[in-house]
């Protein structure tokens, strides 16, 4: 099919060309292929080596990284699990922060096998929000769920363009609820977009955007053609490639990199992820946010999502999860709710850093009437529908404290300063004391009783340690912790 006036206009290849070296991309295709061919098993010697390059928080070089992939002893991966939960631990600690995904419309001038919003799916219902109805969408998750975080996820099309998305970020931003004591609020609103150029970029840094966010999909070209039919903008490997890096010369240098797993060699994809953090470090001086490694759904009207042949079985996605943990040891990641309630808890354990929950990906499904999946208004199915409540219980009953902290944010702790801080385990004390601070905020405003018990526990045993530790901050943490019992809000360090 013909491309619309839009479509043509929208890739500058100026903007893909001036980051490319010696006429290449940093995915080279070939070079991955042998790299991932299966060799003989590192020694032991080899392998612990580089899971101490790892626990000292050091990104590993793509010869480490498939070092580890062709590791086949059960005993080893064991290790490579506790390491990667250690290494949480050293850069995290104990927190996950959680967050809410807020679809926006799901027109789209793609035609994407894998995706329900496809636009050859003739039995989507599609729609794109109205300012209004991003308010209602807002109210419900601000307001009655207790969301400070949201990802905000747009199709590709002309009514959800840039302009589109700088008007629903602000119109978030300025949802206040009164709830119970407080004001109801999203403090950061992450996106999920298309490719965009760098001027609609620095437009939306304007507008406050938190992390942006852009999945490759899949770093394996000959695949890439295949999903993305020829014709369409999505079909364009490099424009998505180098959006990352349209992203940082904008200024928006929090980013978060992404494969949808189960269109390629998984292991393949692993490498990919890895040469494109190492690529944004080199060039901006700074790598991914986050990391994003969603499994391939099944969907309405959708049988590429049941034929793959690459699906990913449970056991392998637990590779991923421990590789990606121990490949960029200070990168948040992301674990959605298209996982299993089982898989999800196990998986955190590994090394993730963020958890949705109270999900609902329909367009308008968190005010309109709606039971917990609706195919037709979905881009796919979910594996987890539970609430925020109910998941934060069961993190609390492990031992987790939930983070709804946004404030590294909004004290410039971003980019590669808060990598930095990360790094050097400062960031980790700010985050522990705000984690504290918020997680009592919310347990106050919105958890259930039964939640609430299990919830005060953790926070108990955080505050004793800080004591214990005699961290000179304990004084003015057990103040703002005061005020807060007492109704105030938003207050952080
Ligand atoms: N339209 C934008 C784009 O393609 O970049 C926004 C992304 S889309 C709404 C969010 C992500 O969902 C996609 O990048 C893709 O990785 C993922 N996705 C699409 N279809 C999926 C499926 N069937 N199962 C799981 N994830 C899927
Ligand atoms: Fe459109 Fe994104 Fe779905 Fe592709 S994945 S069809 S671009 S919404």
């Amino acid at each position: 099919m013909e491309k619309t006036k839009w479509e043509h206009a929208r890739v500058k290849p100026r903007e893909i060309e001036k980051y490319i070296d010696n006429g290449k991309d940093f995915i080279p295709n070939a070079e991955i292929e042998e790299k991932i061919r299966p060799q003989k098993e590192p020694d032991q010697k080899r392998v612990k080596d580089i899971l101490a390059k790892s626990m000292s928080i050091e990104t590993l070089s793509e010869d480490e990284l498939a070092a580890l992939l062709n590791v086949t002893d059960e005993k080893s991966w064991d290790e490579m699990k506790r390491v990667a939960l250690k290494i949480k631990h050293k850069v995290y600690d104990n927190r996950v922060v959680t967050f809410a995904p807020l679809y926006m419309g799901n027109k789209c001038v793609n035609n994407c096998l894998y995706c329900a919003f496809r636009k050859d799916n003739d039995s989507a219902k599609r729609r794109v929000l109205t300012i209004k109805e991003v308010e209602k969408e807002t109210e419900i998750l601000a307001g009655k769920i207790g969301h400070k975080r949201l990802i905000v996820v747009y199709g590709e099309h002309p009514e959800t363009d840039a302009d589109y998305i700088a008007r629903t970020l602000k119109a978030i931003y300025g949802v206040k609820v009164r709830t119970k004591n407080a004001w109801g609020q999203i403090r950061r609103a992450n996106v999920n977009a298309a490719p965009l150029r760098v001027k609609e970029l620095k437009k939306l840094r304007e507008v406050g955007i938190g992390t942006y966010q852009v999945f490759q999909e899949t770093y394996h070209k000959k695949t890439y053609e295949k999903v993305h039919p020829a014709g369409t903008l999505k079909a364009n490997y490099a424009w998505r490639l180098y959006c990352m890096h349209r992203s940082m010369e904008a200024g928006v240098d929090d980013v978060g990199l992404g494969v949808l797993f189960g269109l390629s060699d998984w292991r393949f994809e692993v490498m990919g992820l890895l040469y494109h953090a190492r690529e944004l470090k080199k060039k901006f001086g700074v790598g991914p946010h986050t990391i994003s490694f969603p499994r391939l759904e099944a969907a309405e009207n959708t049988p590429f999502t049941s034929a793959s042949k690459y699906k990913v079985n449970d056991e392998d996605f637990k590779k991923i999860v421990t590789l990606i943990r121990l490949a960029v040891p200070h990168t948040g990641m992301i674990l959605t709710a298209r996982e299993r309630p089982e898989i999800r808890k196990e998986v955190i354990s590994l090394g993730c850093t963020q958890f949705d929950a109270s999900t609902r990906i329909g367009i308008g499904a968190y005010s309109d009437r709606y039971s917990e999946q609706e195919g037709k208004r979905q881009q796919f199915l979910l594996g987890d529908t539970r609430s925020l409540d109910e998941i934060v219980r069961e993190q609390a009953s492990e031992g987790r404290i939930t983070s709804f902290c946004t404030a590294g944010y909004r004290c410039g702790r971003t980019g590669e300063c808060i990598m930095d801080l990360l790094k050097t385990g400062q960031e980790g004390k700010f985050c522990k004391l705000n984690a504290i601070l918020t997680f009592r905020e919310w347990l106050d405003d919105f958890a259930s009783e039964e939640t609430r018990i299990v919830g005060e526990k953790v926070i108990e045993k955080e505050i004793d340690q800080i004591k214990e530790e005699d961290w000179p901050i304990y004084p003015q943490l057990m103040e703002y912790y005061e005020r807060i019992k007492n109704g105030e809000r938003d207050l952080y360090f």
